[in-house]
């Protein structure tokens, strides 16, 4: 492949919390915070605001509809997540591998759940892997963690057909022997959970994240607080949760209210979740049921629910990156930036349209 041009990118650069420089260059797939000598007349300028590239972290790629796509609809769903600013994702589970992905130098950085962790009728029919046991998730997480990249998924709590309500898929035990199983293979763990009644045991079980969240009650708000576990509240995804409950209304009445409930008192929940010092993760549980590259409406619905902007970026930039190990940009930094007409910490519309992605050093996408 040919050099990439040199670039340069100025305005304002926020390289992290506080963090604000008036330029930089990007030449080698790095961040010079200094003028490279001999700038040739290729120099690409791009003016704006800057940030790390955004983090998604709750995303399937390789997951559609109706399960599994294919390599080349994956691919796809990878490039939308990029074009929308999203360099690096964390896979909250997909049902097919996306390995040959880190080869391609154009998709943004993915780290694995491997497939989440549920049982036979008690998750959407191949999405997860279902386990035969309940007992068997200790085991079976130490195989996901082995396989991943760091993380391991399990969906915590489903609707039980049987009940007509949601009720927890694992006991205390299952648990506790599964988040140790991951911490042994110095792998994190998140869960998903909608319900109140998973919670007490996965934060006793030392359970690392929660997805979505919605059941969580204040007393378990203020546990999550002091353990330091992380929520992301996938407001998209929550924002649904009406139609699923006018689609099970008849035969599981009970459900549809609790999801019902949950989906009318949203944005105070989140902002419940927020003043009491929540870390909040962004992310946009793409995949499934709804569509890649959303981030700008994801962070949108975070302000909504009374999250300032300024806040909601820094989440969805530096603070989502650092939270997945990349940490902030510093001189000699990989070269993920995303530029802007305006500032997003004031206006978060502006999210929607990034006038240049910058993936590796590479200028992938420029209005
Ligand atoms: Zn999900």
């Amino acid at each position: 492949m040919s050099q990439p041009p040199v670039l340069h990118v100025h305005g304002s650069v926020t390289l992290g919390a506080g963090r604000e420089v008036g330029e930089v260059w990007v030449e080698d797939g790095v961040i010079s915070l200094t003028r490279p000598s001999g700038l040739s007349a290729e120099t690409v300028h791009l003016e704006g605001y800057a940030v790390p590239g955004l983090v998604d972290v709750h995303a399937h790629v390789g997951l559609g509809p109706g399960g599994a796509v294919t390599g080349e609809q994956a691919r796809e769903q990878a490039l939308a997540d990029r074009d929308a600013g999203v360099l690096l994702i964390r896979d909250a589970g997909s049902p097919v591998d996306t390995r040959w992905m880190d080869d391609d130098d154009a998709l943004p950085r993915i780290l694995r759940c491997g497939q989440h962790l549920a049982l036979p009728k008690r998750y959407l029919r191949g999405f997860g892997r279902e386990l035969e046991l309940p007992s068997d998730l200790p085991a079976a997480v130490a195989q996901e963690a082995a396989a991943g990249d760091g993380w391991v998924k399990i969906v915590a709590d489903w609707i039980d057909r049987d009940h007509g309500d949601l009720t927890p898929l694992w006991s205390a035990q299952d648990l506790a022997g599964a988040v140790a199983a991951a911490h042994a293979e110095a792998a994190r763990v998140t869960a998903h959970t909608f319900a109140t009644e998973a919670v007490d045991d996965l934060l006793a079980a030392g359970v690392d994240c929660l997805e979505h969240g919605t059941g969580l009650t204040g007393s378990q708000i203020d546990e999550v607080v002091r353990r330091g576990v992380a929520v992301t509240p996938t407001l998209l995804q929550v924002g649904r949760f009406d139609a699923i409950a006018a689609q099970a209304a008849e035969k599981f009445p009970v459900y549809a209210a609790r999801m019902r409930a949950m989906h009318d008192r949203r944005y105070q929940h989140v902002a419940a979740l927020y003043e009491a010092g929540v870390q909040l993760l962004v992310g946009t549980d793409a995949g499934g049921t709804i569509t890649h590259g959303q981030i700008a409406a994801e962070c949108a619905e975070l302000v909504r629910a009374g999250i300032p902007a300024a806040d909601v970026v820094a989440a969805a930039s530096w603070q989502g990156r650092s939270y997945l190990g990349f940490g902030e940009l510093v001189d000699g930094s990989g070269a993920d930036l995303v530029v802007y007409a305006a500032d997003p910490r004031t206006s978060i519309t502006v999210l929607r349209t990034p006038l240049a992605v910058i993936l590796r050093g590479r200028l992938v996408g420029r209005r």
